[in-house]
């Protein structure tokens, strides 16, 4: 049955679920079609609001109390809502996702410590396994993720009450590890020795060609 009703302010005549609900008229419809009841009610609140916007702003806060009620007594319309909120705004999402991914990191750093254990440097921490097989642990727990800085693993740290057996290195030194039990770079007292008298070679180098060029400079 195609029953149709007309709606008195647009003047159409439309299918009854073109009207919502209304418990309290005599054909259970509001008087008006959807569009126009949103439209009407659009227009009577911009009217309130011009003409008294201290009752707009009181009604605003009692809809918005509505409606937070409602959406707690509607779990899985909140869950439908979010999911399409940041559908709308994955900007604003991933903004989130960066800030979140920050906070774990740092709460494992300060946990591990922020400077590599091996030569001190405070750049490119990550999160090694003490002993080597990392990547092997890594994999029995999560699967296919391998990187030792990777988020599922920092945050699987935190779960678990950030367990001993692990340190914080410096990306070099994690990466000269590879499979292996410890760092492979030279950080003795001798490999800088050898790194400054290098440094101070070049230096005596450069002041003897300075020397030189001031000495051809005729002096005014
Ligand atoms: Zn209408
Ligand atoms: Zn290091
Ligand atoms: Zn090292």
């Amino acid at each position: 049955m195609t029953e149709l009703k007309r709606c008195p302010d647009c003047g159409q005549d439309k299918l009854r679920d073109q009207f919502s609900r209304n418990r309290s008229t005599t054909d259970g419809l509001q008087a008006y079609c959807k569009p126009c009841c949103y439209r009407r009610n659009r227009e009577n609140k911009a009217a309130v609001a011009a003409r008294n916007p201290e009752l707009a702003a009181r009604r605003a806060a009692k809809n918005t109390a509505r409606n937070r009620r409602w959406l707690l007594a509607n779990p899985e319309k909140m869950r439908e809502y979010g999911r399409r909120f940041r559908e709308a705004n994955p900007e604003q999402r991933r903004e989130r996702q960066r800030q979140a991914n920050d906070q774990i990191r740092a709460t494992v750093l300060d946990h591990y410590g922020r400077s590599c254990a091996c030569c001190g440097v405070t750049g490119h921490p990550t999160i090694d396994h003490i002993g080597g097989n990392g990547k092997i642990h890594r994999y029995e727990l999560f699967g296919d993720v391998d990187r030792p800085s990777s988020i599922v693993f920092y945050r699987w740290l935190i779960k678990s009450g950030f367990p001993e057996g692990f340190q914080t290195l410096c990306r070099r030194c994690n990466a000269s590890k590879g499979t292996g039990p410890a760092c492979r770079l030279d950080h003795s007292k001798a490999a800088k020795a050898t790194q400054m008298a290098e440094l101070k070679r070049r230096v005596m180098d450069l002041e003897s060609q300075l020397a030189a060029l001031s000495s051809e400079t005729p002096n005014t």
